[in-house]
């Protein structure tokens, strides 16, 4: 496989562009090897500036749910463009869309578009600091919210300890805010209540952690973290900004019975633009202004064009079966991968939850993000480059999900695993 074009773009991306990438991940750090510049996309493969055609299980990190260049995506796209790109004051699609979310998440009855998940998350966590007269967050170790100052906090370890700044520039004082605990820990959540119960803000949580791997919540964790913020007077903020129309229709408050105040999304509900949102009970969402004080806004918010496409996306996933093929397919991959791994003799363990699956190198269980550091970084590295070799695009970190597309059949599935099985063998001779 050739990857000179795409080699000779890196060098000069890297010229201008701060590490020659827009998100750091992208720059292959972990995995090693040239990152692929792509040039193009079509249902769920990809073809790079080589020429080289790849599998894509990454999807644009989630969005592309319904395939790249899905025809009904472009189609409303070229509806929409035809009629202007923007105009900064409202148009009919912004509601159409919050209709179709509002109706699909059972505790969010209004929301806000923005156009990031992280200011989806910033904004949630200002209004539940608003809306609560406090300051402290609770937020789970190995779970990403995006790159906002209080929740970008490294993993640190022990049970609910004061948090550091993750990175240089956070200040010490909005880090200190920050309560972790370990993902998981009903025991961790309980402690850091009794310690910090009426200082507690929010707690907000990946209610699915897809950012150390894919890692679903234990029975009870999600319903023992209802009941402290309950007591307690804090907000619940699910970040679905993964899970949301990916686990199920209804997103993981859905799947898993709890109920958020406040709810995060992204990615899916862009269709591949940049849109997001944020929202949840009315009595909390009309506290945003300009109905109240809490002060939020945003030039491209709600951008006709980002509209159309989360509007066609969330339209595909609509169609009756396409949450049974989601689930089929990245039931198939977990499965099939596992079957391999044990045939091979290498450790190894394979969830797979509606649309998304994950695995590690590592006998398993995984529960944290402590568990997900033990896995095997080494052998996730040969087998990442393993599979690029042979044509299959996967996240370059061992600390991603895999996701399903609509677009995905299986023969694409069984050509995968065809791939994973020569990978496997690689891997198993790395110590
Ligand atoms: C991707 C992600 C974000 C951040 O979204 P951006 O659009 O990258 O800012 C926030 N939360 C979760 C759970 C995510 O996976």
């Amino acid at each position: 496989m050739s990857t000179d074009r795409s080699k000779e773009l890196f060098k000069r991306a890297k010229r201008v562009i701060a590490g020659g990438v827009n998100s750091p991940v992208r720059a292959f750090g972990s995995v090693g090897g040239v990152p692929r510049f792509i040039e193009r996309g079509k249902g769920c493969r990809i073809w790079d500036a080589d020429g080289n055609e790849y599998i894509d299980f990454v999807g644009s990190w989630g969005p592309l749910i319904a395939g790249h260049a899905n025809p009904s995506v472009l189609k409303a796209l070229r509806a929409a463009m035809a009629l202007g790109t923007g105009f900064g004051a409202p148009t009919e699609r912004e509601i159409e869309l919050a209709e179709v979310i509002t109706s699909a998440l059972p505790s969010v009855q209004k929301i806000r578009m923005v156009s990031s998940g992280s200011e989806a998350t910033m904004s949630a966590l200002r209004l539940a600091r608003a809306a609560t007269g406090r300051e402290r967050v609770l937020k789970f170790e190995g779970c990403y919210h995006g790159h906002v100052d209080a929740l970008l906090l490294g993993a640190g370890s022990g049970v609910a300890t004061l948090g550091i700044p993750g990175s240089p520039g956070v200040p010490a004082c909005y880090a200190n805010l920050t309560i972790q605990a370990p993902y998981n820990d009903v025991g961790a959540v309980r402690q850091a209540f009794e310690r910090w119960g009426d200082e507690i803000a929010c707690a907000i949580v990946e209610p699915l952690a897809g950012n150390m791997g894919c890692v679903p919540p234990l029975p009870g964790f999600l319903e023992e973290l209802r009941e402290c913020c309950d007591r307690s007077g804090a907000l619940l903020i699910f970040d679905e900004v993964i899970t949301g129309f990916r686990l199920a229709w209804g997103g993981a408050q859905t799947l898993y019975g709890v109920k958020p105040d406040l709810t995060c999304l992204g990615k899916i509900v862009g269709g591949g633009l940049p849109a997001a949102a944020y929202g949840g009970r009315r009595d909390l969402m009309t506290q945003v202004a300009p109905d109240g004080p809490v002060y939020q806004a945003g030039t491209l918010s709600g951008n006709p064009l980002a509209m159309a496409a989360g509007l066609a996306t969330l339209g595909e996933l609509a169609k009756a079966g396409s949450y049974e093929r989601l689930g089929a397919t990245s039931q198939r991959m977990a499965d099939g991968l596992g079957e391999i791994a044990r045939e091979v003799g290498v450790e190894f363990t394979a969830v797979a939850v509606g649309g998304a699956f994950g695995f590690f190198f590592h006998p398993g269980p995984v529960r944290n993000f402590a568990d997900a550091q033990k896995a095997h970084a080494g052998r996730f590295k040969r087998f990442f480059q393993s599979m690029l070799e042979q044509g299959i695009y996967l996240a370059p970190s061992r600390f991603e999900c895999g996701f399903a597309s609509l677009a995905h059949q299986s023969r694409d599935i069984e050509a995968t695993l065809a791939a994973a099985r020569i990978a496997m063998q690689k891997t198993a001779r790395v110590r």
